[in-house]
């Protein structure tokens, strides 16, 4: 008995065409990426009912020839690729769209191409032309598609309400819109634009006719290349205050693609400077086409990069440094708990203490400055600072380090400020640790620990990396009693320990003598610093990169290393801040933590009820 046959041709087309078109938004995906590929200017996009009565996409584009007609609505019929799809520089190639569209639909297609006399426009109902006649028109082409699923029930019953089908819809345009900023755009549903972009090529101009226009003060540019790898685009700041809803598109050579690799590194370096991920982005990313295999998946929207690990790489790298060029403050969270948290009683002490200030208030506060100028204000002396600093970070002053050109102030630093809050007034030390210094209409704190640790940690890196590190020889041995585990670890580790700028030698049982240790630490505890290197040492397991695990046993020893800020001078903070405008990054510590904060005197004028 035979059980196995052949499906008929119609059923084929049926199963196909269930595969491409799900709803009016697959419609329109596949219609807009057409126009896109015919080398559209100007489309525009006009849908009733969430797709299913209407959807009609017109461009004035390169049209189709005359002979051509019949064959674009079959299936695999393409005028994009010719032998093989190793370089595939078109949204389409499958040639299944118009094929799966018409099969579903009424469709009527109206096209020119530039060296037709007239237009051609044809009618098809579930695939076959009806009619075809001349009418007039421009170059380019009109495809309207008509009473979706009508000869399909049982699809037809699977579309959501009108609404939702139109949110859908506006999604689609809305990422196919930003894909290509270069192109105009408009989409109308049910006779109400929803929206309009010029085409000029300005993503920010783009984004902000697609996603509103106050949304891109919140943005931090990027943009970098690293041959063959291009990107731009934007991410959100950590101040962002959008929608909730999180909004990351990755446009891969002009078309819409999902990359978890490409969110997962993001993540890993929004991380990085902020402490958390899930940021915003849009991204636009362009590499060869032979670097990319965009078929391994129906719909196109995954795309497998040929060599992932490098290209996330560098992804990785040019991200790190935008934002490390573009560091953002985190504002005045202070001012929110304000508002929420203060409960009756303490609002009762707090309206009392209110008055009392602003009334001594008045005498003492400078009157509001709408623009900061800095060059406006008198810088302070340098040269106390020099003297003392010098034995305490071993900075050479350079005054060539000032630098003349003004600063993004205030929203998007970099880290020139360091060098100008180092002429700025110095107001005190706050509960032993935020150094404070009045710049303009803000006040910047500094935490004067995770400073610290920073320089500490990116001196000793450098002289570790450099081989230059610098040994302090002990005149009396220090002796660590140790558990039997972590005398076994420092037995098994003691080149590592030299490598990092501690001899140590095995005293007697379950005890280590340390003969010299770096110099940086040399006044500081050294029985907490080793502890820690030792702890770490223990959680290792998994790290096998020596200088990863350097990298994080000196950021272990470091944040040991810190001693007590409560007395912490004027002159110290400000060698502190130089120092700080020496690193790598000095917007952090090693471990993350922010070093500067800053509160505008509107905050303080909001307080207290000024304005
Ligand atoms: P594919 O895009 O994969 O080639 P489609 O079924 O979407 O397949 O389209 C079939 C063919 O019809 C295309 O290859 C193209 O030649 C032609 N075509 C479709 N839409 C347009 C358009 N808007 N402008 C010019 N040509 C078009
Ligand atoms: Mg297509």
């Amino acid at each position: 008995m035979k059980l196995i046959k052949l499906l008929s041709k119609e059923l084929i087309d049926k199963i196909a065409a269930g595969e491409v078109v799900v709803n009016g938004a697959s419609v329109l995906k596949e219609l807009l990426e057409n126009s896109i590929d015919a080398n559209s200017k100007n489309i525009s996009v006009a849908v009733n009912n969430g797709g299913k009565t209407l959807i009609r996409v017109s461009d004035d584009g390169d049209g189709i020839y005359k002979e051509d007609i019949p064959n674009a609505i079959l299936r695999n019929a393409t005028s994009k690729i010719e032998n093989d799809i190793d370089s595939i520089a078109t949204l389409g190639f499958r040639g299944e769209a118009l094929a799966s569209i018409s099969y579903v639909s009424k469709m009527t297609l109206i096209t020119k191409t530039q060296s037709d006399d007239c237009a051609t426009k044809i009618e098809v109902e579930a695939n076959k032309i009806i009619n075809t006649e001349s009418v007039s028109g421009n170059k380019g082409t009109i495809i309207e598609v008509k009473d979706l699923f009508y000869n399909i029930p049982a699809r037809y019953k699977h579309l959501k309400k009108d609404s939702a089908e139109t949110s859908e819809i506006i999604d689609i345009a809305v990422q196919i819109a930003l894909s290509h900023p270069e192109i105009s755009f408009r989409l109308q549903c049910d006779s109400k634009e929803i929206f309009y972009t010029d085409g000029t090529g300005d993503i920010a101009k783009c984004i902000s006719s697609l996603l509103g226009k106050n949304l891109i003060n919140q943005l931090i540019k990027i943009d970098f290349e690293d041959q063959p790898l291009f990107v731009s685009g934007y991410i959100s700041s950590p101040n962002f205050t959008g929608e909730k809803s999180s909004c990351r598109m990755i446009f891969l050579n002009g078309r819409v693609i999902k990359c978890d690799a490409v969110n997962k590194v993001v993540d890993s370096v929004y991380k990085e400077y902020y402490g958390k991920s899930g940021a915003d982005f849009i991204l636009y990313i362009r590499l060869p086409y032979a670097m990319i295999d965009v078929n391994i998946h129906p719909a196109k929207l995954e795309v497998k990069f040929l060599n992932e690990s490098l290209v996330t790489m560098l992804i990785k790298q040019g991200i790190r440094e935008v934002l490390k060029k573009n560091f953002i403050l985190k504002e005045e969270p202070i001012y929110r708990s304000f508002d929420t948290k203060i409960n009756a009683a303490e609002n009762l002490v707090f309206e009392e203490a209110k008055n009392f200030i602003a009334d001594k208030a008045e005498k003492v506060l400078p009157p509001i400055q709408n623009q900061t100028d800095l060059s406006d204000l008198t810088p302070f002396s340098t040269d106390t600072y020099h003297k003392e600093a010098h034995h305490i970070y071993k900075y050479e002053p350079d005054n060539d380090l000032l630098p003349q050109e003004k600063i993004d102030f205030p929203n998007q630093l970099n880290k020139e400020i360091f060098i100008r809050l180092v002429n700025m007034k110095y107001i005190g030390n706050a509960f032993g640790v935020y150094a404070m210094i009045e710049a303009g209409d803000e006040l910047f704190a500094i935490d004067t620990h995770a400073a610290h640790e920073r320089v500490l940690y990116d001196q000793y890196l450098m002289d570790f990396n450099n081989h230059t590190l610098s040994i302090q020889t002990l005149m009396v041995p220090v002796i660590l009693d140790l558990s039997a585990k972590n005398y076994q670890l420092v037995l098994n580790n003691l080149n590592l320990f030299e490598s990092l700028g501690f001899e140590l030698d095995d005293f007697a049982h379950n005890s280590i003598a340390v003969r010299s240790m770096p110099y940086y630490l040399s006044d500081r505890d050294i029985q907490t610093i080793l502890q820690k290197i030792i702890e770490e040492i223990g959680n290792f397991g998994t790290i096998g990169d020596v200088n990863k695990r350097s990298e994080k046993l000196i950021k272990a020893a470091c944040h040991n290393a810190v001693r007590g800020s409560e007395d912490i001078s004027e002159q110290e903070t400000r060698a502190l801040l130089k120092a700080l405008y020496n690193t790598q990054m000095p917007f952090t510590c090693p471990h993350g933590r922010p070093v500067l904060g800053k509160l505008k005197i509107s905050y303080f004028m909001k307080a207290f009820e000024r304005i």
